[in-house]
């Protein structure tokens, strides 16, 4: 199958390429898009042969639900059945935003392979220009995961979807770079305390600040059968070819850890922010100026996808503060390390 990727940005005429992306969506293809967090690849999710292959373009376990992508408000009571007052509040403070919400599904409504059995159903409004206008031109519900290969860092330009999914999809709209660079925030609203189960683009304390106390279950809670689960959350995710550790942002750490990986006779690749790009790291990738969270989000996924470029032995990735968006970055870059820490003793 040929690729498509056409550009969509708002300096050209795109109304044909929407046209296209509706046409391919409604004939029960697949497509992929920009939203604010990163891309999306989308079927319409009351198709259940078109949201078959979205799972078999990624390569994506079929036990892991997909995200129903909306556009418009009123929408959302076709597919579930009660939105509570905290639901309600979350709506009116987050959407369009990178928040999607966990609801009882209404049943025979979506298709079995978009909830993986589950009576329970993720539904978001994306807050991206290109997003909305497919979904309000197409007037469906889009289920959409990331449109990377399952495991890979999520794509956060055009060209990352190219690379991961050239031959097995007719189309990307390429909108640009994204610009959260790490999924939306999953939350459970069917239970009376609201339970963060995968963090975001939306912290908890902006979503407490809406609907006072949330929990946000630690991995290992998580894994520990206590608390509800996002199942997508216990799949690798998010790896480069090469391993990636973990290590602090001091630079001395850092040096010395270069100095032992050097004489190994091991090629590393660092990723870390901006201030440290002097460090003696066979190829340096920035996670943006020091400090600031935000920036390494949009990084992040770019900064991962780069080490396949090289030939690195290993990936060192510095890590960062919980604060804000950086419990996203934490729980993206624990699992794309697969929980490693550098230590001076370590065998690749
Ligand atoms: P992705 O589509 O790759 O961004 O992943 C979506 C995430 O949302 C995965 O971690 C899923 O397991 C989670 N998710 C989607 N639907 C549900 C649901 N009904 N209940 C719990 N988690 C969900
Ligand atoms: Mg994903």
């Amino acid at each position: 199958m040929e690729t498509k990727r056409l550009n969509v940005d708002i300096n050209v005429d795109n109304g044909k390429s929407y046209a296209q992306a509706v046409d391919l969506l409604n004939n029960g293809e697949v497509v992929a898009f920009p939203t604010e967090t990163v891309y999306g690849l989308g079927a319409v999710a009351t198709d259940e042969e078109a949201v078959k292959k979205i799972f078999a373009a990624k390569g994506r376990p079929s036990d892991n639900p997909l995200i129903v992508h909306i556009g418009t408000f009123e929408e959302l009571e076709n597919y579930v059945d009660h939105i509570s007052q905290k639901a309600k509040l979350c709506m009116e403070a987050f959407w369009p935003g990178p928040l999607t919400m966990i609801f009882k599904a209404k049943p025979n409504v979506l298709a079995t392979s978009v909830t993986a059995n589950l009576d329970t159903v993720g539904i978001r409004m994306p807050d991206h220009a290109v997003a909305l206008q497919l979904l309000r031109q197409l007037r469906k519900p889009v289920a959409a995961p990331s449109a990377n290969r399952s495991g890979k860092p999520s794509p956060t330009e055009g060209i990352h979807v190219e690379e991961d999914l050239n031959g097995s999809i007719p189309l990307i709209l390429d909108g640009g770079i994204t610009g959260i660079g790490v999924e939306s925030t999953v939350l459970d609203l069917t239970l009376d305390m609201p339970v963060i189960l995968r963090p975001g683009g939306v912290t908890k304390e902006m979503l407490e600040a809406v609907v006072g106390p949330v929990s946000q279950p630690s991995h290992t809670e998580q894994n520990s059968g206590k608390a509800p689960k996002a199942p997508g959350m216990k799949y690798t995710h998010y790896a480069p070819n090469a391993p990636v550790y973990l290590i602090d942002k001091e630079e001395k750490t850092i040096a010395m850890a270069l100095e032992t990986l050097h004489q190994k006779g091991l090629k590393v690749a660092l990723l870390a922010p901006e201030n440290l790009s002097h460090l003696a790291a066979d190829w340096f990738f920035t996670l943006g100026q020091k400090d600031t969270n935000e920036e390494m989000a949009v990084n992040l996924y770019h900064a991962l996808r780069s080490c396949d470029a090289t030939t690195a032995d290993l990936v060192l990735a510095t890590t960062t503060s919980t604060e804000g968006v950086g419990a996203a970055i934490m729980n993206r870059l624990e699992k794309s390390a697969g929980g490693k820490w550098y230590s001076a003793d370590i065998q690749i």
